[in-house]
């Protein structure tokens, strides 16, 4: 990693801002120590293929820039982009007979609305021991400390029908006093009276159809609507007269019942994301179609879960229900005229297999509840997909693709091993081998310092 080798700050610069721009070799290149004659040079080569003057790149073509070297290893350059985008470096040793190449780094450049905001990794649905379905050694310590051994600086817990379970998770990860947040959620569904009492403990209304994850609410939906069945009946009564009456009445049920879970995650301060509309169990939709196309066309969603799994594991139809969903989600934006803002994530029910590969990349002022809410519902975020040994798939807008592209090469490999450090303690104090005092003087604060160094001031 190059990170490891030479560390250059800051990367990511605004459009139009000269910046100061400082680098360090760890350890003094070899013929430098040996004081053989080598000078040290530096590169760059604009992303756009475009030169300031407007003249386009030849094959191969470079241009040298003045560069500071220094005895002690370190150096500097002063670095004024033009427009948004990518420049490429090349820190190179001239010497008698040849150049030594030492591997490129890039900066990216960005308009003032991006350049404030910062790339904040999460899972937008993660389930544990607390839903009937989630492994019963899924405690929520072990899965938020998972989540963030795997690079995630945020997670959400959205257990079916319960919002408690997320609530003990933030104060039991509070000790910590880390970059790593944990947010309230709840995988909602439309429960019936006659199960109502099974429904909030084994959540068998997973089977019904409706799956919308609330994020960020102060309050149980699930919860309230057991507690509030006469005026949810009353609801649902109504609101299914309305619609068509050559719809079928089980599918206005389903229709009426997710106007009542958005406008009950709305009340509650949270925001309502249309879980995995893709996911197949038992060789069928979960949802039948019209019912999706209504959510589409009326619903008062947020977002659409457009990377997600439905069924906790991943597996060939996972995987061909996001495959569907991008392209469903593509025709509607066309057909809308606008961009349906997305989310990625694992709704994992067990995290070793999978929590980390999948998420949402939420670009945000600051990683605060708040304003991830925001990031998401204003389009702001991308879903990405990213198992171990294989490409990282991002989807969403095209400006934010192309700069996050920047970020999984350049910030997120030093990012991700903080991350992994903090985690991988945050576990060993949740085993009890070591203190929380252990973790937090080794860790805490270690993914915002990254963030403060990245960003050019
Ligand atoms: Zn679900
Ligand atoms: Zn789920």
């Amino acid at each position: 990693m190059f990170f490891e080798a030479i560390k250059v700050m800051p990367r990511v610069l605004r459009v139009g801002q000269k910046t100061r721009i400082n680098g360090k070799f760890h350890e003094l290149p070899r013929d430098i120590q040996l004081g053989w004659p080598a000078v040290l040079k530096l590169k760059y080569v604009p992303g756009n293929g475009t030169w300031e003057d407007g003249n386009t790149l030849l094959w191969g073509e470079e241009h040298d820039l003045e560069c500071e070297f220094r005895e002690d290893g370190t150096f500097s350059f002063d670095f004024t982009p033009a427009e948004e985008g990518e420049t490429t470096f090349q820190l190179y040793m001239e010497r008698p007979d040849d150049a030594y190449k030492f591997p490129v780094f890039s900066c990216y450049a960005l308009e003032e609305d991006l350049f404030k905001l910062r790339p904040f990794k999460g899972d937008t649905h993660v389930h544990t021991c607390w839903s009937g379905c989630g492994g019963m050694q899924e405690a929520l310590p072990y899965v938020c400390s998972m989540a963030r051994s795997r690079g995630l600086d945020f997670t959400f817990i959205t257990d079916h029908s319960k919002i408690y379970p997320s609530f003990n998770a933030i104060c039991a990860m509070e000790c910590f006093e880390s970059d790593f947040k944990v947010y309230p959620g709840e995988e909602t569904h439309v429960p019936y009276r006659w199960k109502a009492e099974r429904d909030f403990v084994h959540n068998t209304s997973v089977v019904d159809g409706i799956h919308h994850v609330a994020l960020g609410a102060d309050r149980g939906v699930v919860e309230y609507t057991n507690d509030h069945f006469e005026e949810y009946t009353q609801y649902l009564e109504k609101r299914m007269n309305e619609l068509d009456p050559s719809i079928s009445e089980a599918q206005r049920k389903l229709m009426a019942g997710v106007d009542w879970l958005v406008e009950k995650i709305h009340e509650f301060g949270g925001i309502a994301v249309f879980a995995h509309p893709f996911w197949r169990h038992n060789n069928h939709l979960n949802l039948p179609p019209r019912v999706r196309e209504y959510i589409f066309d009326n619903g008062k969603f947020d977002a659409v879960e457009v990377i997600g799994l439905g069924s906790g594991e991943r597996n060939a139809n996972s995987f061909a229900g996001n495959v569907e969903c991008i392209s469903y989600l593509h025709d509607k934006s066309v057909k809308l005229g606008r961009h349906i803002p997305v989310t990625g994530a694992t709704d994992v029910h067990r995290a070793e297999p999978l929590i980390g590969y999948q998420y949402t990349l939420a670009f945000a002022v600051e990683n605060t509840l708040e304003n991830i809410k925001d990031a998401i519902c204003s389009g702001r975020t991308l879903a990405c997909s990213s198992y171990p040994g294989e490409n990282t798939f991002f989807w969403g807008d095209f400006r934010l693709v192309q700069f996050a592209e920047f970020l999984r090469r350049e910030f997120f490999p030093e990012h991700d091993e903080r991350c992994a450090v903090e985690g991988k303690l945050m576990l060993q104090a949740t085993r009890g081998e070591i203190s929380v005092e252990n973790v937090k003087a080794a860790a805490s604060g270690c993914t915002g310092k990254l963030f403060r160094e990245f960003w050019a001031e």
